[in-house]
């Protein structure tokens, strides 16, 4: 396996079908998209398989693994007829076979068959893990894998430690979505390859991320060992678009950077800051519900983390970290590009402009802090008088009650409820009747890009900014911070329109 590690890390892409049919053309598929080592899990397969149909045309090296449901897999015979099966996988052309590490010992070595002894724990992470290991070591192995399930986020650090300590090539994974960060991360660790599914219907494993995301989303094969790394803490963190959106931007500019998800529990993040200063990550995007506790956590603060006890942004520095905000500057910035002039041509003005926020949550006071220094004129309304109220008298505005928003007349509409986001996408926080022609409608939101608020802007002849140019420039500053280049707006935009478009093909660039 040391072949493959000298060239860096390798994507395996696991093929896991019920119909021989399906297997081949999945092989060549992934053949196409550039796979250096598939899998075949022949537990999936419904019929005998038929290695002679399976290995022809062989693009690569292919594992052949028959996993027992108690290791994670199919298997539905009995254990005999499984010895039996691995044993003909052996002598019929595969170049690896997977070898549990309770029947290793059993199973000698062969031609040049390559053995990969592995341990699969679908609970938790064993105490003795570092045992487990040192006993796979001894069982003749060219790789060891060892896949656990994660019950913390420093259970990753475990495995990639182990990784990182092993004499013998060794996959370490957490599965479960608190390890999906240990499958991009074991690459700077030095593992030989890393397990995806091939196809996104049909995943194998807990937390396991797809072919085409560890290969156009993460650059798994070009991560070096100077590699730096960056990531988003939040919970849930799955569907967070911010992985596509930094990764792809540091590949555009050249940057040798890797960003990575990291799902954090709630009261976890001291801990979990503490833990990953090992790899270490250089700095984080910080979404809910982490973005009081890391205002908190910080050693230096910028203003608005003072003002506003809400951090979206981490930069780690010798001295511990720094806390930022870039979504009210990401608004201001949005509003300062697409104000429109005055009807005499001069550019518009925010300091000249009549603003209503809806909203008096995290982002409202985001924008309002941030908007109250450009001398615009603010009012607040909100679901909620207190929280409204306590916003207006924090930033020195008006407060008008949500019942009564539609006979307060202004320019410029700031949405920044959760009125119209996914799945509510026939609701507007405001009735259409109150949108007059050239006023200025943002709508923060941005799943979707185009909410019904939006939608009935642009048939009133309002003019538009929707919350996806906010999200990028707020990724855009986070960008600066952390390359210290500067953010490739338009190209992250249209990475994100992309992913947001309905035929969301997330794997490809745009
Ligand atoms: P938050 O702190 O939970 O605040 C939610 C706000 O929405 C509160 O003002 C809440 O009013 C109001 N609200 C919720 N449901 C409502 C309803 N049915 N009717 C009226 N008001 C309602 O959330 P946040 O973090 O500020 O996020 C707010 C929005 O900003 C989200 O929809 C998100 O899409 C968007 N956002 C955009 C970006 C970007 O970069 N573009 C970044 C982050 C968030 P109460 O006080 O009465 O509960």
């Amino acid at each position: 396996m040391s072949t493959e590690n000298s060239q860096g890390p390798i994507i395996c892409a696991a093929i896991a079908r019920t119909r021989h049919r399906m297997v081949t053309m999945e092989i060549g598929e992934a053949a196409r998209q550039g796979a250096k080592l598939i899998e075949l899990r022949l537990d999936y397969l419904a019929k005998q398989p038929d290695f002679k149909r399976l290995l022809q045309n062989k693009p690569c090296p292919i594992i052949a693994t028959v996993r027992r449901p108690v290791d994670g897999g199919r298997w539905s015979g009995t254990e005999d007829e499984r010895m039996i099966l691995i044993r003909q996988a052996i002598v019929s052309g595969f170049d690896y076979i997977d070898l549990e590490t309770d029947i290793a010992d059993k199973v000698r070595r062969f031609g040049n068959v390559k053995r990969i002894i592995s341990y699969h724990n679908m609970r938790e992470m064993p105490a003795n893990l570092e045992e487990i290991h040192a006993t796979m070591c001894k069982q003749d192995p060219d790789v060891v894998k060892i896949a656990v399930t994660a019950q913390e986020p420093a259970d990753n650090l475990r495995i990639l430690r182990l990784i990182r300590s092993s004499r013998v090539p060794t996959v370490g994974l957490c599965m479960g979505d608190l390890g999906t960060c240990s499958r991009v991360l074991s690459g700077l660790a030095g593992s030989p390859f890393t397990y995806t599914s091939f196809n996104r219907e049909r995943s194998i494993a807990p937390g396991i991320l797809t072919f085409a995301d560890l290969k156009k989303i993460y650059f798994y094969e070009q991560i070096q060992p100077d590699t730096k790394v960056f990531g988003v803490i939040g919970d849930p963190i799955g569907h967070s678009l911010s992985p596509l959106l930094h990764n792809l931007a540091m590949r555009k500019v050249g940057f040798n950077g890797l960003y990575v998800p990291f799902r954090v529990p709630r009261g976890e993040l001291a801990d979990f800051l503490d833990a990953f200063q090992e790899i270490p990550v250089n700095g984080y995007s910080v979404t809910i519900p982490h973005k009081e506790a890391a205002a908190r956590l910080a050693m230096q603060k910028s203003t608005d983390v003072e003002i506003m006890g809400a951090a979206n942004t981490l930069l780690r520095s010798p001295q511990g970290f720094s806390a930022f905000n870039t979504d009210g500057m990401a608004a201001i910035d949005s509003l300062k590009a697409n104000l429109p002039a005055a009807p005499d041509g001069t550019p518009g003005n925010l300091a000249n402009r009549t603003v209503m926020i809806l909203g008096a949550g995290g982002v409202a006071r985001a924008i309002a802090h941030a908007l109250a220094r450009t001398g615009a004129g603010i009012t607040i309304t909100n679901r909620t008088e207190d929280r409204g109220k306590k916003l207006a008298e924090e930033v020195r505005c008006k407060f008008v009650d949500w019942a009564a928003r539609h006979s307060f007349l202004c320019d410029t509409v700031i949405n920044c409820t959760a009125v119209g986001m996914h799945p509510n996408l026939d609701e507007s926080p405001i009735h259409h009747s109150y949108l007059r022609p050239n006023i200025l409608v943002f709508d923060t939101i941005y799943t979707p890009e185009n909410t019904m608020l939006i939608r009935e802007a642009k048939a009133r002849e309002c003019h538009v900014l929707t919350g996806v140019d906010m999200f990028v420039r707020q990724a855009g500053h986070q960008f600066k911070m952390f390359t210290g280049m500067e953010p490739p707006l338009e190209y992250m935009s249209a990475v994100v329109r992309k992913a947001l478009s309905p035929v969301n093909v997330k794997d490809e660039e745009p």
